[in-house]
């Protein structure tokens, strides 16, 4: 039977974590400023722990919390400078007596800074400018006793450091704002870490992860490695400190081996122990409590090689898991039945595990800004030969969607074609968005596998978006497959159109809201949406599969054959598939920039008018909720859940409390 629906879950999960009232004077939406909303979520099933899980989770969000300065660091090596001044500004400046709007632009200057942990926008990659004045706001710095000649320059000067990461003609790795690297050029980088590698090894070392790549001054490049007793010390100190501590109270004998692992791995810097701690920690399916920690993902780095440092803990959302358990039980069939060359199937799946989680602490580069799905770890070969942990975040799905029903209009009734189109995303759409994520999770980049010679690397700095696009589309194909029907995991064979319906028109319409008119897409999932929506709209043209209609000055794009698009999927899957499992690397660029990067200069503007008439924010982010000690006579006999209702605040907290760089 299908009981679960995210809003169900929400109101059922509440009633034992409502922080003050019942879930009607709960309100998820906190703040809004520049293109941002703020939004509070809510830990289901905290009472149903045990002291000593409570207590782990608590350690474990420490050391997540710990991390803070190390994103803000590695995102641009101004940024802590900024956010000191911006602190004591905060701090120092009577904000009861100045209703100037000179003082409310600054606030949102500083808290869009707090929002990106630095100074680029966190998904546009352009860097934020104040709308103060600079006058103003070196009046502001002169009250906070803050000497700093050169920061107003940094500040408010559009070229110094105008990208975050630069994905334009030239050398991308000079051009790029975030702190990988210094004095070394793109091909430097990569002869530097081509010399390294060992083709012939089939269990690569993932060089280059956990450092800076610094040419010094005497012509010489060299590692800088981040660990205890090389850059990020103090805050890798504090790290350790509080994985030590959640390890003594950790649910079972195997959480301690990796955290000891994962501990060791930061004194040392040692990349084969953070592949030995990724190998216990994928094999680890059962534990409650889970936590994500360490330098993981190398979207940030424009060569894809560097790491951004995060930290997630979380919590097994009981009943939402069952749903991924039917998947993985059947992860042999969608791979078996995959609409792709049997060479680049795997024959046997392995340790496909997937589960829905609650997060309890999200932090560093998860931080405000999170993601609603996460796959670990990411070496090809710790995947093919021990599998990957797969988990869908049902609390933040949750508050997304709570804090869209807090508002009056909404993206899918200004840009959904008809009435029948909105009934069906109302009927099925919070069902099919979880049901899509966990395919794309926990089936669609586990599925697969590489030819064997073809090295992981080979698609270079096309393979984020290419390996988002393929377990997409994995997930697109199978939603429209009575196999989902038949195992209980979609109501009906109407649901997958609303899920069809909402990602055509996001891939090449409304996801454009979150572009500046005139600039490309570069994001890797955003790309990756836009690939496939504009693939399947041009392959289908003749044959009308995606209609656009434009009806009083206004664009939609309407699908008129459902199936005939469920085979378009099919057909670019496969060629994901090969693309991937070949190395093609010439076939992957072309498939990107022709498909994904451009946007309709006409169409989008229009998007945007459209958007901007309704008010909303296209980014949303979080704050956590506070775990607090409940001390008795020198004892901890609970933690208790607080909820603040100020981003600002937990920003000023987390600046004074967590404050290692
Ligand atoms: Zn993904």
């Amino acid at each position: 039977m299908f009981t679960l629906t995210a809003i169900a879950a929400g109101a059922a999960a509440s009633s034992c974590t409502a922080p003050k009232g019942g879930e009607a004077d709960f309100k998820y939406l906190i703040d809004e400023f520049a293109d941002l909303q703020i939004i509070r979520y809510r830990i289901p099933g905290w009472e149903n722990l045990s002291l000593q899980q409570k207590e782990y989770v608590y350690y474990l969000g420490e050391a997540a919390k710990w991390g803070r300065d190390i994103i803000w660091d590695q995102n641009c090596e101004c940024n802590l400078r900024v956010r000191h001044a911006m602190e004591a500004i905060i701090r120092t400046h009577d904000a009861s007596k100045d209703s100037s709007q000179q003082w409310s632009d600054f606030l949102v200057y500083a808290k869009r800074v707090f929002f990106s942990n630095g100074i680029h926008h966190h998904y546009a990659e352009s860097k934020i400018l104040p709308q103060c004045s600079r006058d103003f706001f070196a009046s502001l710095l002169q009250e906070a006793g803050v000497q700093d000649e050169s920061l107003l320059e940094t500040i408010f000067n559009p070229d110094i450091y105008p990208e975050h990461i630069f994905t334009g003609e030239g050398d991308i790795v000079a051009a790029s704002a975030v702190n990988f690297y210094e004095g070394v050029s793109k091909d430097e980088v990569n002869a530097f870490y081509e010399a390294m590698a060992d083709p012939a090894d089939p269990c690569p070392i993932s060089y280059g992860l956990n450092s800076k790549l610094v040419k010094g001054s005497d012509g010489v490049i060299r590692e800088i490695p981040w660990k205890v007793g090389g850059l990020y010390s103090p805050a890798l100190e504090k790290i350790c400190d509080c994985l030590e501590k959640a390890a003594a109270v950790a649910e079972t004998p195997a959480q301690r081996q990796y955290i000891a692992t994962l501990v060791e791995y930061y004194r040392t810097g040692d990349l084969r122990l953070w592949d030995k701690y990724n190998i216990e920690w994928v094999q680890d399916l059962d534990c409650t409590v889970d936590f994500v920690n360490g330098f993981v993902e190398d979207y940030d780095d424009p060569l894809g090689r560097k790491a951004s440092w995060e930290g997630i803990v979380n919590v097994r959302d009981a009943e939402a898991s069952e749903r991924t358990a039917k998947m993985s039980a059947n992860a042999q069939w969608f791979e078996d039945n995959a609409p792709m060359d049997s060479r680049f199937k795997k024959k046997e799946v392995k340790g496909v595990s997937a589960k829905v989680i609650n997060v309890t602490t999200i932090a560093g580069d998860n931080y405000p800004a999170t993601a609603i799905g996460i796959n670990l770890p990411n070496a090809d070969w710790i995947r093919r030969d021990y599998g990957s942990k797969s988990v869908t975040i049902n609390n933040i799905t949750q508050a997304y969607n709570f804090a869209a029903q807090e508002r009056p209009k909404s993206l899918l009734s200004e840009f959904a074609y008809d009435g029948e189109e909105m009934e069906r995303a109302r009927k099925y759409l919070n069902i099919t968005n979880d049901v899509h994520t966990d395919l794309h999770e926990c089936l669609g980049h586990g599925s697969g596998q590489l030819l064997s010679g073809v090295p992981a690397g080979a698609l270079r700095e096309y393979s984020s978006t290419l390996e988002e696009a393929r377990a997409d589309i994995f997930g697109l194909y199978y939603m429209a497959d009575p196999k989902l029907v038949e195992l209980g995991i979609l109501p009906d064979m109407e649901a997958y159109k609303a899920q069809y319906d909402n990602y055509i028109r996001n891939g090449i319409m409304t996801q454009f809201t979150r572009v500046e008119l005139g600039r490309p897409n570069t994001e890797a999932h955003m790309q990756n949406r836009q690939l496939i929506a504009q693939w399947c709209y041009e392959k289908g043209r003749d044959a009308n599969v995606i209609e656009k209609v434009s009806r009083e000055g206004k664009t939609y794009f309407k699908i008129n054959d459902y199936e005939a698009l469920r085979g378009l999927f099919g057909q670019l899957l496969g060629e994901l598939q090969r693309i991937k499992s070949e190395g093609d690397f010439a076939a992957g660029k072309a498939l990107v920039q022709k498909y994904a990067v451009n946007i309709d200069p006409v169409l989008h503007k229009e998007v945007l008018q459209r958007y901007s008439s309704l008010g909303l924010k296209p980014y949303g982010g979080f704050v956590n909720p506070e775990i607090v000690p409940v001390v008795k006579r020198g004892k901890t006999v609970d933690y208790r859940i607080e909820y603040t209702d100020s981003f600002l605040q937990q920003m000023m907290d987390y600046g004074e409390r967590y404050r290692t760089l």
